[in-house]
Formats: C-alpha cells, structure tokens, sequence
C-alpha cells in the first residue's frame, strides 16, 4: 500500500468470510457497497442516485473497521483510510487540506470507499464541545460536508464512517445525501462468538480436545478483538509449556479465558 501522512491507500484483502457472525449486517452492506460501486452506470441510466454515506456504530473490537474493509475487497474498490482524531491534532489547515486531498484522490482511483474512523472526533454536534478547539472541529466539519455534496456529481465513491458514540454526530451529516445508511454493529452472540475461534483458528493446529463451541459459550461480552486475541495468547501459552509443541490444546485456550476479563459491560451494549 502507498502511504502518505495520515492517509493509506490499498484494495484489502479481507473478504466476508474473515468475519464471523453479522449475516445480515454483512448482506446489508453488500448490497448497499458493492451496487453502486460495480453497477454505477446501471444506477445512472434509471436515474436513481446511489448511496453516498453509510455509518457503522457500536463498540470498539467488534469489526467495522473490517466490515469496511471486506466490503471495499468485495467491490475491488480502493480504500482510503482517515482517523477523526489524526485529523484533529494536525496543524491549522493542514487537516481540511488532507480531507480534500483524499476526496480528489479518491475520485482519480474510483471505484473507491473513504473510511472515516472516529468520525466523531470530527464529526462532532457544533457547539457542543467545551474545548478551545471547536474551531478546529467546525472546519474539518465543513469540509468534509461539501465533499460530502460534491459526490452528487461523482460516481463510485462512497464513505464509510465508524464511530463508537453516534449521538455525538452532528445532525447535518444525518441529512439526506449524507450518510443515508445508519447500521450498528453489535457485540458478537454466541453463534457469532464461534465463528470468529473458527476464523482466528483457520491456520493454527488444534488438538482433538479443543471444543471452539464451548469457548464460545464461555466468552459472553467478549469483543471479536478480544476473541481474536484469546486464540493468538492460546498459541503463546501452548509455546511457552513446550517450545516443540504440535498442537494447541483446549486447556490452553481456558488457561487464557480465564486470565481474561471483557472490557464492555451488558450496560454499554445498546
Ligand atoms: P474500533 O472501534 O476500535 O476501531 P472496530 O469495530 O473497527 O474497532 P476492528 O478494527 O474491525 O474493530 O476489529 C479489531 C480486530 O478484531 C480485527 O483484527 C478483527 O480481525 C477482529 N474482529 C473483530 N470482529 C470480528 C469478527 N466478527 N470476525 C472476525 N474477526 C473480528
């Protein structure tokens, strides 16, 4: 991928398969991301105008990052990614100047999907910040609204924004045209649970005794990082007992679950 500051460019490589649970989500966002990305002129014969902005939320861990990701793979799209708080903590100027920069590579590279992180960051309610900063807020605001309204006339671009606090975003980005598409992305289920061991376990040898169903069972309120997590430390604590062992056993699995506490709380799931 090529890099500048704050900006990286690349096709990823996730596919819809890298992530467990979320059926419907992932059908939802299919068909929001990849018609009108693949099927641009289709939508412009009938005069129907696509999507322009979708808004992925919930909490931190649970895959909208890779939900973008997967869809921009799915639709062979170029994926330009931005994170809210990086844009904040640049100089005067020079983070509206990266916002617009982006927009017009990403019109140059189309079909291309703008992942926007921490969207709030930037995307904040005006006026109801209590920093010194709101000006810095408000002017990467407006920027990102009239590149918003400017995709009117561009085909093949959509943004994708991820925020973990929605109701901090500004009403006017809720507006029509904008991000038409408000999608939460939940804290994985059970089923869900199984199926990221399943994914996070694909390349590593398990013993016969593993059972990723009961793991699974034993893991409520933990994140798909966290789920991601706990299989990498099962290999570690599998090294760490024996240098040459062939397989990971499922007492290693229970050794790191139990070392484990989730960071959400029932309270936090919305
Ligand atoms: P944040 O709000 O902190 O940016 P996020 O919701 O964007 O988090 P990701 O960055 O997509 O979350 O996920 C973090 C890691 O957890 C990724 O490496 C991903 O592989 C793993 N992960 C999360 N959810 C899933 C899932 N449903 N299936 C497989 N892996 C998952």
């Amino acid at each position: 991928p090529s890099i500048t500051r704050g900006v990286t460019v690349e096709i990823p490589k996730v596919s819809w398969e890298d992530i467990g649970g979320l059926k419907d989500l992932k059908k939802k966002l299919q068909q929001a991301v990849e018609w009108p990305l693949k099927h641009s002129a289709a939508f412009s014969r009938l005069g129907v105008s696509p999507l322009r902005g979708i808004l992925l939320h919930g909490p931190p861990g649970c895959s909208k990052t890779t939900l973008a990701k997967a869809a921009a793979h799915a639709a062979q799209a170029s994926f330009f990614s931005l994170s809210g708080a990086e844009l904040y903590s640049m100089y005067v100027g020079e983070g509206e100047a990266l916002l617009r920069n982006t927009f017009r590579r990403a019109r140059l590279a189309a079909p291309s999907i703008i992942f926007f992180d921490e969207a709030d960051v930037v995307a904040a309610k005006r006026g109801g910040s209590s920093s010194s900063n709101i000006a810095v807020g408000e002017r990467l605001l407006s920027t990102l609204l009239t590149e918003m309204d400017g995709l009117e006339q561009v085909k093949g671009i959509l943004v994708l924004a991820a925020t973990n606090r929605p109701h901090a975003i500004d009403a006017a980005l809720m507006r029509p045209g904008r991000f038409d598409l408000v999608l939460y992305v939940p804290p994985p289920d059970l089923e869900a649970r199984h199926e990221i061991l399943r994914v996070h376990t694909r390349d590593m040898k398990l013993g016969n005794d593993v059972d990723l169903r009961q793991i699974a069972e034993d893991s409520e309120l933990f994140t798909g990082a966290e789920l991601e997590g706990l299989c990498r430390e099962a290999g570690i604590v599998a090294l760490r007992e024996d240098i040459s062992a062939t397989v990971v056993c499922n007492r290693h699995f229970l050794t790191v679950r139990d070392s484990l506490k989730p960071a959400l709380t029932i309270e936090e799931i919305d």
